[in-house]
């Protein structure tokens, strides 16, 4: 749209990312097979190309479409993704609200890349737009405002594997994640620590992401089998009988662990079956809210089903006072060689397209 910050009336916006062939990729003579619209075309769809046999006369090449809100192409920039995807869920949470922005799709498909980026734009401009809150209610004038103390922010940064939950700000400790009786969702024992600048939340946000690398690149690779949660907490000191506001910002599983069946160890196979559920049940979760949004008959959000939707409760909760918004950004890996991953992952984003 025209102010460029796009989709700010819309509860659910879907994106995709294609990343570029990396280096090694084009090396091995591999070739991109997903493709986007143009930029600044009216409908953003997606492409996915491939060559279908035929049983009598020659081959030919077949393309799939998928449209979303979003299409970001090889050649986007973080900068860009963050400015049209992500941007609008600060206002969000400042104003009590629950912003929430998944990033899904394959492992090596560019789901930490797309987040990390985020994560630093996002604490780059929180407090800018704190600043902005504060000179609206005090009409004072922007240059005249250093910053402002009417939010009080605590991050979190844990990840769930399995049915295990970890804090990766005070590793392994392990945390639990409960419905207490009034119905809140805590996370019991997590680390939050109080952040008062930009750097501070950008080092929480690093440290958090380098346990998970480390990790990663262990021989038993668990980062791409588990789910990793920033979640920033937005108290509002001149309204506080509001309602916190919050921020989860999610780098999902790599959604090919959901089948992964090579292995079967028993824990393994266990974690498959939690990633299978806990992506499905995220789904059901963002579309059913959505329908449930615009419909006047009772609509289930099973948000029971898995640890993960437990945790997001209140992004699934239909308030007449209190904003949700959920942004998922589903990355592709395009090489040809990858054609069945990248058509799983846009089958499970875009039915979450609500019109
Ligand atoms: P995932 O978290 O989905 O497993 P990564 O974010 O680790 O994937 O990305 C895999 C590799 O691709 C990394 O080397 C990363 O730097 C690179 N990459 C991902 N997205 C992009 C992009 N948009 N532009 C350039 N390189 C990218
Ligand atoms: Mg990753």
């Amino acid at each position: 749209d025209e102010t460029g910050n796009g989709d700010d009336d819309r509860d659910v916006v879907v994106c995709v990312r294609v990343r570029p062939l990396l280096e090694g990729e084009t090396q091995r003579g591999l070739f991109p097979a997903v493709t986007t619209t143009p930029a600044n075309t009216t409908e953003d769809k997606i492409f996915v190309h491939s060559v279908e046999k035929k049983v009598t006369g020659l081959p030919r090449l077949a393309t799939k479409d998928f449209g979303v809100d979003h299409a970001f192409g090889q050649t986007s920039l973080n900068e860009e993704v963050y400015q049209k995807a992500a941007r609008s869920l600060i206002p969000i949470a400042l104003g009590g609200g629950v912003g929430s922005l998944f990033a899904s799709g394959q492992t090596g498909s560019g789901k930490t890349h797309t987040m990390t980026a985020i994560e630093n734009m996002i604490a780059r401009d929180l407090f800018q737009f704190a600043r902005e809150y504060r000179c609206q209610q005090d009409g004072l004038k922007l240059e005249d405002v250093s910053d402002s103390a009417d939010f009080e922010y605590r991050a979190s940064f844990f990840e769930l594997l399995g049915n295990k939950a970890r804090d990766l700000l005070n590793y392994p400790t392990e945390v639990s994640i409960l419905e207490d009786v009034l119905g809140q969702v805590q996370v019991v024992g997590v680390t939050e620590e109080q952040v008062k600048t930009p750097d501070e939340l950008t080092s929480i946000i690093s440290r958090g992401s380098s346990f998970r690398k480390t990790i990663g690149t262990a021989k038993n690779d668990t980062s791409s089998r588990s789910h990793a949660i920033c979640r920033i907490k937005i108290k509002n000191l001149r309204r506080l009988e509001a309602e916190e506001g919050v921020l989860y910002l999610l780098d999902l599983a790599g959604s090919e662990s959901a089948s992964d069946s090579r292995n079967h160890d028993k824990e393994r196979m266990q974690e498959s079956v939690e990633i299978n559920k806990s992506l499905t049940t995220l789904k059901d979760c963002i579309r059913n809210r959505a329908l449930a949004v615009v419909s006047t008959k009772h609509i289930h959000i099973p948000y029971r089903n898995s640890k993960l939707t437990v945790l997001l409760k209140s992004a699934f909760e239909l308030s007449s006072v209190r904003a949700c918004k959920t942004v998922v950004i589903a990355t592709i890996n395009p090489n040809i060689l990858d054609t069945n991953h990248s058509l799983n992952t846009l089958r499970y984003v875009s039915p979450l397209k609500v019109e």
